[in-house]
This record gives C-alpha cells, structure tokens and sequence, in this order.
C-alpha cells in the first residue's frame, strides 16, 4: 500500500535533531547558533538526467547528495551542522526510500550534522538540499585571498570520478576494477570537512574541485586577482588505464572529484605537510600564485600553456 506524504516523512527522515532546538515536523526548525560562530549556508541539486544517470542506486544518491554539500562546508573551513532535504519524487518507492536514506544518513551521522526539515513533492526526480555550518567569526576560507608567492595544494588525486561518467556514457571501455574504483569515486566522494576545518588559520584560500581542478583555480585566481601556475609534473595522476592525453584531461577538466584545493604561505609547508597527517589525507604542492590573472599550466614539455578546455558550465557546454 502507497504512503502518504507524512508518513513518508515520519519514516525515513525523522530523526532526533540533537543539534537542534526544535527539528522536523513544524511550521520551520529552529536552531542556536554557537557564540562567536558566523553561519555558512550552502546548497546544491542533483536532477536525475543531468546530475546523475537514471537507475543510479538510492544509497548512492542519499550518500553523494549530502557530500557535494559537505565539501561545500569542507571548501569554507566551516563546522556542518544542519541540513535540509527537498525531495522530488516520480513516485512513492520504499525501497527506493530506504536506500536513500541509509545513504544519506550514513554520512550525516559520521560529521555530525542533522536533518532538520525539508519539502517533499512529487514530480521529475530531483534532490536538493541546504547545508548550513558555522565558522569562527572571520576565520573562513574564502576564494578571495591567495597572495602572490603563496603555494598551491591539492587533497587527494582527481580525474577518477571524470572517467566513471565516460564509461557510463559508452565513450570508453575499462575493466571490472577500474570501472568500480572510478564508480567508487563519483558515486561515493568522500568529503574533505575534517581538512577543511583544519585549514582555517593556515589556509589563504579554498575551494572545491567539483568543476574540474583548472576551472575551480580559475575560480580562486579570478576572484583573489592573482595568476595560478600549475607545475604539471607535480600534479598527482590517478591510477588508471586510459592514454596520457586523456588521462591529463581526467585529471585538469573532470569534475566531480570533490577534493580540495587551497593557497596557502610558503612559509606554512611543513605545517601543512604534517596536516595531511592528521586529516588521514595526502596533500601535494601542485604549483604557485603569481602576480597576473588567470591559470597556467608549466607542461611536461617544458612551455606555458594556458589550457582551453577549463571544466564544466551548465549553460556552456
Ligand atoms: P509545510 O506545509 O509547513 O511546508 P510540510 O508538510 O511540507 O510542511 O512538512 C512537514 C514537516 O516535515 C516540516 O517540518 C518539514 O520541514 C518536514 N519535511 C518535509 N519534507 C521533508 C523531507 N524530505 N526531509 C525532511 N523533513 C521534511
Ligand atoms: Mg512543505
């Protein structure tokens, strides 16, 4: 028998909000921000068809939606805190629900932050969901501060979850374990909040690599008014099959990797080497901020290039 609207709410996402003072089921929640935090308030849809393939598994989808707003707060430094969830949905499936909901609560409940509301309707599907944190006043990461003479820091290796979504259009062929650890990659990104978090005092800017690496430092050089130089032979290669030129295409324009990227001082690199530690997640100087605009790359041949296929842009491509 189909459920209703409320109950489809009472039994999959309400939860205890312990974080906040009054959670689902009323007009509005209500939250008490901590003293001298500021508020960081992202959000982020995923359509089916245009985010993601149709068929993909609800588990996956529950996981990656809170993710891409985890790495949100990640990209700030900012403490998740809350969230809210508003669903589309074609038709009323528990099963569908079920894994959804193990997915997105698996990593809600690993950082800590609670559903505290949200919208349900029917329709196309189509999650969206707003993440809201907290900062220390001041203290966040923004796009808009690396310095000329500062380093440039990669989390992680990305280019992976950019190949799972050729696969899965047909355009290349790889094998059994290689098409699962790039699935892993893009269905599964693990959000770098603990990093993140860490960053704050260290870090002159960040920003998520969800665009691919070359477009979001082309988000940070714009929006600091510095030049980005990437040293190619620095920046870390993934373990895949495919040739060297698509893998430098993977690796500089895929998207949806969710790792971090940041500018911080010469003068801090050790301390950021020993960070990679305590994150539990390597971290690689891949080039420096120079005076100038824009984002150019040190090839392995030995010019400048400045690269032309930057990322993705809904309205571009
Ligand atoms: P309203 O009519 O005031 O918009 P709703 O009937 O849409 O209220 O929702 C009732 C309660 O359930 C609200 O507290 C709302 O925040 C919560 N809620 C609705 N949909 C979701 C959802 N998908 N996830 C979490 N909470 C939800
Ligand atoms: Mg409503």
């Amino acid at each position: 028998m189909a459920i209703g609207e409320f109950e489809l709410i009472r039994r999959y996402f309400t939860r205890s909000s312990a974080n906040a003072v009054l959670g689902i089921g009323d007009d509005a929640a209500l939250v008490a921000p901590s003293a001298g935090m500021q508020l960081a308030i992202a959000a982020d849809t995923m359509v089916e068809g245009r985010h993601f393939f149709p068929g993909t598994d609800p588990h996956s989808l529950g996981w990656k939606a809170l993710a891409v707003n985890l790495s949100d707060m990640a990209a700030m430094g900012a403490d998740p805190r809350w969230f809210t969830l508003c669903l589309t949905l074609p038709s009323v499936d528990e099963r569908w629900l079920s894994g959804f909901a193990e997915g997105l609560f698996a990593l809600a409940d690993r950082f800590g932050v609670s559903l505290i509301g949200g919208d349900t309707t029917s329709g196309p599907l189509s999650i969206s969901i707003q993440i809201i944190g907290e900062v220390p006043v001041g203290r966040a990461l923004r796009r808009s501060g690396a310095q000329a003479g500062d380093d440039v820091w990669l989390s992680g290796v990305t280019g992976a979850a950019a190949l799972a979504v050729r696969q899965r259009m047909g355009e290349v062929v790889v094998g059994d374990l290689e098409r699962e650890f790039c699935a892993g990659k893009l269905d599964r990104p693990e959000p770098r909040v603990v990093l993140g978090q860490a960053l704050r005092g260290i870090a002159t800017s960040a920003i998520d690599v969800s665009d691919g690496l070359l477009a979001d430092l082309g988000h940070i050089a714009k929006a600091s008014g510095v030049q980005i130089l990437l040293d190619q032979w620095a920046i870390p290669l993934p373990p895949l099959s495919v040739r060297a030129e698509l893998l430098d295409e993977l690796v500089l324009s895929g998207g949806d990797d969710y790792e971090l990227v940041f500018t911080a001082p010469a003068s801090r690199r050790t301390l950021v080497e020993d960070l990679a530690l305590s994150a539990g997640v390597s971290l690689t100087r891949i080039g420096m901020v120079e005076a100038g605009n824009g984002v150019a790359l040190f090839g392995r041949d030995g010019h400048i290039v400045q690269p032309h296929k930057a990322g993705f842009d809904h309205f571009l491509n």
